[in-house]
């Protein structure tokens, strides 16, 4: 946990927030700005600054954060019509908050593709 994080402070409770899955070591929420239908955003409960910053063993909550998105798409009904994963990363990447997230988008054509 750090003190002055955001989500750190969401997954405490500090900061109100429109859960959709929650375990031990995973939260995931509706996005504040939405840019879709449907924007969750995932995260690792451990205070991981970005993809930047994964450490040996990391690797283990990144692989849960997709089997959960796979779960919410079941149970959200959009696994078939598809959706996309965003994780931004540093300045370039557009990263606005600094503790790791997967943006899950979904329920509509999605556009400005730019891969
Ligand atoms: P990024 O630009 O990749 O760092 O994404 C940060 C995301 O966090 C943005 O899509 C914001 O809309 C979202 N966000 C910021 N504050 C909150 C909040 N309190 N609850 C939910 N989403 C938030
Ligand atoms: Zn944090």
């Amino acid at each position: 946990m750090k003190e002055d994080c955001i989500f750190c402070k969401i997954i405490k409770g500090e900061i109100p927030s429109s859960k959709v899955y929650e375990d031990e070591e995973i939260l995931a929420f509706n996005d504040i700005n939405p840019a879709a239908p449907i924007h969750i955003l995932l995260i690792p409960k451990k205070h991981i600054k970005s993809l930047a910053e994964l450490k040996d063993g990391d690797e283990k909550v990144i692989g849960k954060i997709y089997q959960v998105i796979n779960k919410i798409a079941e149970k959200q009904e959009f696994k078939e019509k598809g959706y996309r994963v965003i994780a931004n990363c540093g300045k370039d990447g557009g990263q606005e908050v600094e503790h790791l997230h997967f943006h899950l988008l979904a329920g509509k054509q999605l556009g400005e593709k730019i891969v």
